[in-house]
């Protein structure tokens, strides 16, 4: 195993299938993570003849080891995919990434996947007090893009999850979570089931993609195939270099606690995923009073362990109420970020395939993925060219590795400053509030009628959320809406 990833425990020791003969097939698969078990399932449904050659072993990388949080969209806030391609477009994308979360849906039924552990409802909640932007995101969600969301106002969120870091809130009751390890193994049994051929230990070396049967050569076999889906994510090395050179591998780990007795339930009452708008924390909690948790990020790989203190102090400053936690399991991987923050999913050349750079949120992208380019070898579906606006470009090498490090550092601190300010923001108002009730007790007792506050000369009136009108069935259910035309931004 190598020590770039993985968790912490030992692999399962099993068989794992070597490819020791040649084969002639239709579609060669290069790499048995999400993406590749996606394409290798949806295309074996069609009826091609397919096999998914693994470097390493089944889900070795960011695939065997995410968080299982099952959501529309992408990496890149909505906002920016329609500054990028315009409005119709982005309706296209989004629509699809719906699509890719409900193929998920569908395979991970309990009776195909026993003990996938389906759960509903994901919270993405806001670091600084962001109410106005909230609500045009909400707006446009539900109105535009079909996807059904509910704005928390703070309260809500603060009752759910006792803590002052987080403001408002989106809930999407459609999103869902599963056990990602599980959803692996399920997602093999699928592909081999519909007729894929998965084998392991069986790295790719090198690929000739030119005419039209493709020649793949393996240390033990070689391969003929009509169309090559590179699935390699950053690992890809030898076969197509400028590819794995176009993503900018960043490390994410994550930590589950020891189980945490009642104090868990006092202080998370929400079941769902809670990730914050600035991607710097993404948990939930887990059977047994466990908190999954996944924050720490680097630019080079290390042992997942090495980060467990990190998640426990990260935890108790989220958490304070929650005391000293200890961190029982750690695992991590390596994501492919690409520079304009979409997937890298296209032809690059006729029969030569890529499926890339997925990300933070890669379980409902790559099952998109992997449908697209089935479906377009196949069926001739040509949706996947949406993604023609997002080019491979290269990711700058070792100083880009630094320099986005050094970015990533810069807008994880920026947002901790600017949730420390929000913060410091509301103290001064619940204080002044204060103030003015005293004064006006202290006028009542003096008989005098109160003076109304003006705002200072110059100093804009913040802009506030109207209280919802809630319904008498579901109270604060309601998106909130803006008082005085708040109608700010997008994400
Ligand atoms: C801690 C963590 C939590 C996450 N949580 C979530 C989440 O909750 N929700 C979500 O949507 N996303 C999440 N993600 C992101 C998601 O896991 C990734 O985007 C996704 O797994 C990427 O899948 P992939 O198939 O592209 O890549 P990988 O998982 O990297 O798979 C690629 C495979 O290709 C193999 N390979 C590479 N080169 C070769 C070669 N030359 N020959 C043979 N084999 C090769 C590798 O060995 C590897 O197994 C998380 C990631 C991490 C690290």
């Amino acid at each position: 195993m190598s020590e770039t990833s993985t968790s912490d425990d030992a692999a399962t020791l099993r068989d794992r299938a070597r490819l020791t003969f040649d084969l002639d097939i239709d579609i060669c698969i290069v790499g048995a993570g999400l993406a590749g078990l996606t394409t290798a399932l949806e295309a074996a449904r069609l009826g091609a003849s397919v096999a998914v050659l693994e470097g390493r072993h089944v889900g070795w990388n960011a695939s065997g080891h995410q968080l299982g949080t099952v959501k529309p969209g992408y990496g890149l806030p909505l906002g920016e995919l329609i500054e990028r391609i315009g409005f119709e477009d982005a309706r296209e994308l989004w629509s699809l990434s719906k699509e890719g979360a409900e193929f998920v849906r569908a395979n991970a039924t309990e009776e195909q996947m026993p003990g996938i552990g389906l759960t509903e409802g994901a919270l993405e909640v806001s670091n600084v007090d962001a109410g106005d932007q909230l609500i045009s995101r909400l707006q446009m969600l539900n109105d535009d893009f079909e996807t059904e969301v509910e704005g928390w106002q703070i309260e809500r969120v603060r009752a759910q999850l006792r803590t002052d870091r987080y403001f408002h809130g989106v809930y999407y009751p459609k999103a869902f979570q599963i056990d990602g390890r599980k959803y692996i193994e399920g997602l093999t049994s699928l592909a081999r089931r519909a007729g894929a051929r998965i084998f392991e230990d069986t790295p790719v070396v090198s690929i000739d993609p030119s005419g039209i049967r493709k020649r793949i050569v393996t240390p033990s076999a070689r391969l003929r195939a009509s169309h090559i889906v590179l699935a390699g994510n950053i690992h890809l090395g030898a076969p197509l270099r400028r590819l794995s050179d176009t993503l900018l591998p960043v490390w994410r780990f994550a930590g589950v606690t020891a189980p945490l007795g009642d104090r868990l339930a006092d202080v998370i009452a929400f079941k769902g995923s809670v990730t914050d708008t600035d991607g710097i924390d993404h948990f939930r909690v887990l059977d047994g009073g466990r908190l999954l948790w996944a924050s720490p990020e680097t630019t080079w790989s290390a042992r997942p362990r090495r980060f467990a203190g990190a998640i426990a102090r990260r935890i108790q400053t989220v958490f304070p109420r929650l005391g000293k936690v200890e961190i029982a399991e750690t695992f991590g991987g390596a994501i492919g970020q690409t520079v304009h923050g979409m997937p890298q999913i296209g032809q690059l050349r006729k029969g030569l395939w890529v499926a890339s750079g997925f990300g933070r949120q890669g379980i409902n992208t790559s099952a998109m993925a992997g449908q697209l380019i089935a479906r377009s070898i196949l069926w001739g579906d040509e949706r996947w060219r949406l993604f023609s606006p997002f080019e491979l470009v290269w990711a700058g090498g070792p100083i880009g590795r630094l320099a986005g490090q050094l970015v990533g550092m810069w807008g994880r601190g920026s947002a901790a400053a600017a949730g420390a300010l929000a913060r410091h923001r509301e103290r001064v108002r619940t204080q002044e509030r204060i103030r003015e009730e005293r004064l006006a007790e202290a006028n009542r007792q003096a008989g005098n009628r109160p003076q109304p506050r003006r705002p200072a000369p110059g100093r804009p009136r913040p802009a506030r959320l109207r209280p919802p009108e809630p319904p008498a069935s579901q109270p604060s259910a309601q998106p909130p809406v803006p008082a005085d035309q708040g109608s700010g931004e997008g994400t």
